[in-house]
């Protein structure tokens, strides 16, 4: 679990550094499933920039999951639910994402994830475009590194009614394309990554940030030129992409 804590906790760090403007002050979350039954998630209230150990909370997974079903939960049910679920003494709360994190550790088939509100990728997702522009490809990079197509959830509140939105989206889409996605797009709030390692969970915002620059700027000077359907497919595929992919996304 050390070196888990300490992935998570340098991985929250670069997410939040300053300079990338992917997260500001209390903005944006971090998860790793232990694999035993329980994850770690940034508590409520701590900031991914500077974030400590004592801003990260171990979490029962099962209690978690169960909420999910649960229709009758009020936002008092909700904060019992998160205040039963630590797996440690602690007196922080799990961050109220803690549901949306669950639910991409193990529907979404992720051991990392990363969650933040970057400014670049809201831009897009808080125009009356919302995720659509994401929905093809302008370049090939954002297809090897964020994956051939992403999900995305319209705008609901945050907490369980978010995380049971995103549950559907990610059956839906591995249904549509027998993976899981590597990027939800969560319109008018943010992106989340969905990753192997904690390298990749950075490499895929880092890179989902420079693609909706691009966006906004062909957005700026007339409208994005899509690469066709056949071609992001062929680039999806092609066996030197998948060797460039595997050496990206190595971590831990
Ligand atoms: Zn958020």
């Amino acid at each position: 679990m050390n070196e888990s804590l300490e992935k998570l906790l340098l991985l929250s760090r670069e997410i939040g550094r300053p300079d990338r403007r992917l997260a500001i002050l209390g903005e944006g979350n971090t998860s790793t499933d232990l694999g035993d039954g329980t994850f770690l998630v940034k508590s409520s209230g701590s900031s991914l920039s500077n974030l400590d150990k004592d801003g990260v909370s171990r979490v029962k997974m099962e209690p978690v999951l169960a909420a999910l079903d649960d229709e009758a939960l009020d936002d008092r049910g909700v904060k019992s639910v998160l205040e039963a679920s630590r797996a440690d003494q602690s007196p922080r709360l799990p961050s109220v994402e803690t549901f949306m994190h669950a639910v991409c550790l193990t529907e979404g088939g992720a051991k990392w994830i990363g969650h933040c509100h970057a400014e670049a990728v809201m831009s897009v997702l808080c125009s009356e475009h919302g995720a659509k522009p994401f929905l093809g490809h302008i370049f090939p990079d954002a297809i090897v590194v964020c994956g051939r197509h992403v999900a995305f959830v319209p705008y609901i509140d945050p907490g369980l009614a978010l995380a049971r939105e995103v549950r559907r989206a990610l059956r839906e889409f591995r249904a549509a394309y027998g993976v899981s996605p590597k990027v939800v797009l969560l319109e008018n709030h943010g992106p989340v990554a969905l990753g192997a390692s904690d390298t990749e969970v950075l490499n895929i915002l880092l890179m989902l940030d420079k693609w909706a620059r691009v966006l906004a700027g062909t957005l700026a000077v007339g409208a994005p030129k899509f690469l066709p359907s056949a071609v992001s497919d062929r680039i999806d595929n092609r066996p030197d992409e998948h060797y460039r992919r595997a050496q990206i996304g190595r971590g831990s």
